[in-house]
């Protein structure tokens, strides 16, 4: 959730609706004052939460075209209803869009879904960079990131831990594809040679529970990190998938 004085955003939808209210509640909020839902794609661990949401909230819930009819065309063939949120609205990547005072500026990602974005959200002089999701971090990623007061970011699995884990072979090259995930060595490669190193926090997120360990993945970026003297500022936070982050101000 990305909250400015006057609005209040959730990206991504994929825990249920339940769930969500409880994670918002227990940091203080009231789920019937988000303004909002982005949705990056339309991947089940994205959009789980969707329908539910939608049934209880009167807010937009905003997608690409593609993202929408790809999650309408997953949703009727499991259940067989044709889901119908009161209010979905459309972007399109590279546009930039705005709710209440926040920008949104949507930007294509490399991940194998219908029309997969990363965010960059902008409000009070402050910029959140917000990539999951993706099988490499291609210059326009890099570029869009730049000048990131808050980064979250994919570090999805460990490669050793990948190779020897349980997964089938074909999920293994799914996930280490170019349309894949991010592991962490190649975030690790991100901090290393293309990263500005102006964030004040970097948050660790959508690690696998199967082939990474949290401190696996802290350890490469914390090492990554300290390879450049200028970044000793940035603190490196775990997204878990259990329990909410606590909140980052700015
Ligand atoms: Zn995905
Ligand atoms: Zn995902």
């Amino acid at each position: 959730m990305v909250e400015s004085s006057s609005t209040r955003i959730l990206v991504d939808a994929g825990i249920s609706c339940r769930e969500t209210f409880k994670r918002v509640r227990a940091l203080g909020g009231d789920p019937y004052s988000l303004s909002a839902v982005v949705i990056t794609h339309e991947h089940a661990d994205h959009v789980y939460g969707l329908v539910g949401l939608a049934r209880k909230l009167n807010v937009p819930f905003f997608m690409t075209g593609a993202t929408h009819q790809a999650w309408v065309r997953s949703v009727r063939d499991s259940t067989g209803e044709r889901p119908d949120p009161a209010r979905v609205e459309f972007f399109s990547s590279g546009r930039g869009f705005l709710i209440g005072d926040i920008e949104v500026r949507p930007f294509t990602i490399p991940h194998d879904a219908a029309d997969p974005v990363g965010f960059t959200l902008h409000a009070e002089g402050v910029k959140i960079g917000f990539v999951t999701d993706l099988g490499y971090v291609p210059a326009s990623v890099r570029d869009h990131l730049r000048r990131s007061d808050i980064l979250i970011l994919e570090s999805n699995h460990d490669l050793e831990m990948l190779r020897g884990g349980p997964y089938p072979w074909s999920v293994k090259q799914r996930v280490m594809s170019r349309v894949g995930h991010l592991s962490n060595e190649k975030l690790a490669e991100f901090f290393a040679r293309d990263y500005d190193g102006g964030a004040a926090f970097i948050v660790l997120a959508h690690l696998s529970e199967q082939n990474n360990h949290p401190e696996l993945a802290r350890s490469a970026a914390e090492r990554a990190l300290g390879q450049r003297r200028t970044l000793l500022e940035n603190r490196v936070l775990l997204a878990k998938q259990s329990e909410a982050l606590e909140p980052l101000r700015l």
